[in-house]
């Protein structure tokens, strides 16, 4: 994907990024402490899409470890010469993903939230077996039933999820949403914890610059934030 005039033009600003980055993981500490809940069950997943190689060295620096990308393409480049200088760093593959991105993804991907559909795993086992990757998986429900976005149907979630464990083990760790922009996301975010307790998935992928507190507040484990580290895209 080619960058956007913005990711060239505007500099990292480590500083910025530095600060916001702790304001963001005092946020979050804060709201897991109002939930009763301990600040290390919830890991901060910094949305780094759009942004240049030098911010996420930026939020590096600041001892941020775990970034997410939506794009398979724009994470290779990014993350390609990071990830060996950098050992202890995560990446999270965030955006609904192609079948025929799967072999890059499992390449490059430590945990691929978008699981969302047989094709997808058809295509995702494929790849893990002519890699030998294993990245580990979460699925993605389509919990506000937007027909743009991708997401497995909450009606199709439960024969879904067994057979996708069926087939990929312990690999398959949690579950992921995106509410609708305009609903409030607490309903989302509690049938999100309620099928994963069914299901005993421990990981609940939920929560974002505008709803990352209230995703904590419902048990979210990972909150993929973006814009309040990063700035606007
Ligand atoms: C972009 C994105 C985010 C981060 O969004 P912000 O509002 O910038 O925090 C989180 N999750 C997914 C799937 C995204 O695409």
């Amino acid at each position: 994907m080619p960058d956007s005039p913005n990711t060239r033009t505007i500099a990292a600003d480590p500083e910025g990024i530095a600060a916001r980055l702790a304001d963001v993981r005092r946020r979050i500490a804060e709201a897991a402490r109002r939930a009763g809940r301990d600040p290390a069950q919830v890991r901060l997943i910094a949305v780094s899409k759009t942004k240049p190689a030098a911010s996420v060295a930026a939020a590096c620096a600041a001892g941020q470890a775990e970034f997410g990308e939506n794009r398979v393409q724009e994470a290779l480049a990014k993350f390609t010469a990071l990830k060996p200088a950098s050992p202890g760093l995560v990446l999270h593959l965030i955006g609904g993903l192609q079948t025929n991105k799967a072999r890059e993804a499992v390449r490059l991907a430590d945990v691929i939230h978008t699981l969302d559909r047989p094709r997808l795993a058809d295509a995702l086992a494929a790849a893990m077996a002519r890699e030998g990757c294993r990245p580990r998986l979460l699925i993605e429900i389509n919990t506000g039933a937007e027909p743009q976005k991708s997401g497995i149907p909450r009606d199709e979630a439960d024969a879904f999820i067994d057979r996708c464990r069926a087939r990929f083990g312990g690999l398959v760790i949690g579950l992921m949403c995106i509410p609708p922009l305009a609903d409030d996301p607490r309903p989302h975010f509690e049938w999100l914890a309620a099928c994963a307790r069914r299901h005993g998935l421990r990981e609940l992928s939920m929560g974002m610059s505008a709803d990352f507190e209230a995703a904590i507040a419902c048990g979210a484990t990972m909150v993929r934030v973006g814009t309040a580290i990063f700035g606007a895209r």
